[in-house]
């Protein structure tokens, strides 16, 4: 989910009695459908920043022929295309990756779930294009029969992967993303550095130091559909953070609002007043997916896990009049370090 990253202390610019300024460079493109941009300070005085952009650009590309369900011939859309329900060899990448999604699913208790793609195809939020009003309760049904993180197994040590029935179909959109901006991360910590920045259509990870020599600062956009607004501002370090929201990606029919995150126990869209669930966990990878299964949960349900779990979690919940924040108390924290 896109956040409205407002690196306040950086664009705040100038230097003021902290030291001067430290030189700060940016490496920015497409990939995944959406942007990234990665932001450096102070690094080593003969880093080449192009060859560092290209190394950047390949490693992006190379995740997107894996594990992209928009590209055609991409390993994922090839394991999907496949009917056969014997072992598939497949990358040690996507074997990994597929296995740690089920351990999160477990974790989960199933809200999330990569095999949820034929689900998120049929409510029209797929690379199979848009839909704009709900599928037939059968559609859904049928759909269903496939969608069950117990459907799809991984046995690493080969790398394969097997699916229970030929319609199983993998979406891995709630965690490749953070999986790439911490791919990337690791790219950039080869460099000695006073800090960095990785952001992938609002996914990111943070280390050090900005400009100012100060936290970055980044901004929790408010859940409104058509405005770029800021919610609130987060000082962070050395931490993955991601943002999942139903008013980004969604359709309204009939006055419901129908959002891209699917919870698989019903099939159906999410349906609850929390607008977003922000995450800040140590990889990017691992606060993608959490913060898709905390809004599959909802308000109460994931406010209580996030609690068992002590995970660092905000949820924006709709009221009549505006918006809640509920801080899980490890979030709680991270915002009091924000007051003056
Ligand atoms: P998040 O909340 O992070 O994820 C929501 C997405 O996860 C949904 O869109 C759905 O796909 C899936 N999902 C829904 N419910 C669940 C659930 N319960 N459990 C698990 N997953 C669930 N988009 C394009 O338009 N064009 C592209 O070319 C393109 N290429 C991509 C390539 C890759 C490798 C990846 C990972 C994604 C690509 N995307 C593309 C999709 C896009 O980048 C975003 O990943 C997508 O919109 C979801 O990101 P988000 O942060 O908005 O939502």
């Amino acid at each position: 989910m896109r956040l409205a990253l407002c690196l306040i202390a950086v664009l705040a610019g100038a230097c003021d009695g902290r030291g001067a300024r430290l030189p700060e460079y940016e490496l920015s493109g497409q990939s995944m459908g959406t942007t990234y941009s990665v932001k450096i300070v102070a690094p080593e005085r003969g880093l080449d920043r192009a060859a560092l952009g290209k190394l950047i650009a390949g490693r992006l590309d190379e995740i997107e022929q894996r594990l992209s369900t928009y590209i055609e011939d991409s390993e994922l859309s090839r394991f999907n295309a496949s009917n056969s329900t014997d072992w598939i060899d497949v990358s040690t990448e996507m074997c990994r990756l597929v296995q740690r999604a089920h351990e999160i699913s477990v974790r989960t208790g199933g809200a999330f779930d990569i095999t949820v793609g034929p689900l998120v195809n049929l409510w029209g939020f797929g690379p199979t294009g848009d839909a704009l009003e709900p599928p037939p309760a059968d559609a859904v049904a049928a759909a269903r029969q496939v969608v069950g993180y117990e459907k799809v197994q991984a046995d690493c040590s080969v790398p394969a992967l097997r699916k229970d029935a030929p319609g199983v179909y993998l979406d891995l959109s709630a965690y490749a993303k953070g999986y790439a901006v911490d791919r990337v991360a690791e790219l950039v910590e080869e460099h000695p550095l006073a800090g960095y920045l990785v952001e992938i259509g609002g996914e990111l990870r943070i280390k050090g130091v900005n400009a100012r020599r100060e936290p970055w600062a980044v901004a929790i956009e408010k859940p409104d559909d058509g405005t770029r607004a800021v919610q609130s501002i987060l000082a962070i370090s050395d931490s993955g953070m991601a943002t999942s929201g139903d008013y980004r990606n969604f359709y309204l029919f009939n006055g419901q609002r129908y959002s891209h995150t699917i919870d698989p126990r019903s099939g159906h869209p999410v349906n609850h007043a929390a607008a977003a669930v922000t995450v800040v966990e140590p990889s990017a990878a691992e606060a993608d997916a959490l913060a898709t299964a905390l809004l599959v949960l909802g308000p109460d349900e994931g406010m209580a896990f996030a609690a068992k779990e002590s995970l660092a979690a905000l949820f924006l919940v709709r009221t009549g009049t505006g918006i809640d924040e509920l801080a899980t108390e490890r979030f709680a924290q991270l915002m009091k370090r924000n007051q003056p």
